[in-house]
């Protein structure tokens, strides 16, 4: 953390602040310029709040120097994360494609789509089972009864399993059947629940909340690495502009900046960010040129009578033709899909 004083501080006053600085068990690094003081502290800070400094008197500004998610931070952990899903490993050279319905709406439902989109080359299965809806009359999801469905699903295709948890009281429920922890946009900032998520083992797919901005994503992920759940992957959904012509407005922006403040993977969800089954492919298309790690896709077999996200949900074909397109741009960066058996002869690393 920097202590940047005043021009005109007193020796007093830089006197008071080291005395501050000590006391909160750091150590001081003192560099007096013809400009300004600059007094260094150095030690344990990311838990120790810029306003404990700032109003001392003839202090200009605070700074950290680290990041304040420092289990999440390239600095602390300069390598990729990369870790095993069921045959297959994200955060590497590999790309994930997460792909299903918004909702679990019935057994022949997801194991129809499921089939499809492991056909289509997807790595693993979504299906929401309890569903985080704007209106309470909406489809609230199958609850339990969904996830037996989904179970069946991977039993058949070999995918694993991505669905939401939105409260601690279906972790048990839950843990039982997925492979993959969602946490919602809604959900980024339930504390209480990222807690929980954390003494697990399982992988979380965190989404970014509707306005919140990176540095607060990655605060919440610190959460779940603070309990010792190393496997989180981030996932970027869109965010709240003013713009109307799209349910959300992609950050495309968040990839590389993700990309380089932290060594977790990094997935993009068009389908939330665009709303439109019309979009959802170009958005797909540069999220894999512009770095990240994988896609999450909803895909449904009808999408005109989806109990939810209809809109946006590719059909099967849409999606097959999708990946096709995807695994081109993979390998134009030195990449490739997780399903795709043979890398490239060209362009792949393994
Ligand atoms: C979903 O993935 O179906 C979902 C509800 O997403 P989000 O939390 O990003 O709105
Ligand atoms: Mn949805």
């Amino acid at each position: 953390m920097m202590i940047i004083m005043k021009s005109n501080a007193t020796p007093a006053q830089v006197e008071n602040v080291i005395e501050h600085v000590k006391a909160a068990g750091l150590n001081v690094h003192l560099s007096q310029g013809v400009e300004a003081t600059i007094i260094g502290a150095i030690g344990e800070t990311h838990n120790i709040p810029l306003d404990r400094f700032d109003s001392l008197d003839g202090v200009e500004l605070v700074q950290r120097i680290t990041q304040p998610f420092k289990l999440a931070s390239r600095q602390f952990h300069p390598e990729n994360s990369v870790f095993p899903l069921d045959g297959f490993t994200v955060g590497g050279d590999e790309i994930t494609i997460i792909a299903g319905p918004c909702s679990v709406e019935s057994r022949s439902q997801i194991i129809e789509t499921a089939q499809a989109v492991k056909e289509a080359g997807a790595s693993a299965l979504r299906g929401g089972v309890f569903k985080p809806r704007t209106s309470p009359y909406s489809f609230q999801g199958l609850g339990e009864e969904g996830l037996e469905y989904l179970a069946d699903a991977r039993e058949k295709t070999g995918l694993p399993i991505v669905s939401e948890i939105m409260s601690q009281t279906q972790l048990d429920a839950m843990i039982k059947y997925v492979d993959v922890f969602q946490i919602g946009a809604r959900n980024m900032q339930n504390y209480n629940l990222l807690r929980s998520i954390g003494e697990t083992q399982t992988p979380v797919l965190l989404k970014r909340g509707l306005s919140a901005t990176i540095e607060e994503l990655l605060m919440s992920a610190e959460y779940i690495l603070a309990g010792g759940n190393k496997q989180v992957m981030l996932c970027e959904r869109g965010i709240r502009t003013f713009e109307t012509s799209t349910r959300n407005t992609t950050d495309i922006n968040a990839i590389p900046v993700l990309k380089n403040l932290t060594h977790l993977p990094v997935i993009l969800d068009p389908s939330h960010a665009t709303g439109n089954a019309d979009y959802v492919s170009s958005i797909a298309r540069a999220a894999i040129a512009a770095g990240a790690d994988g896609l999450m896709i909803e895909v449904h077999p009808d999408p005109a009578n989806a109990l939810s996200d209809g809109k946006q949900s590719l059909r099967p074909e849409k999606f097959a033709e999708m990946v096709k397109q995807v695994g081109q741009i993979a390998q134009v960066i030195n990449r490739r899909l997780a399903s795709s058996e043979v890398p490239s002869p060209v362009f792949g690393r393994g």
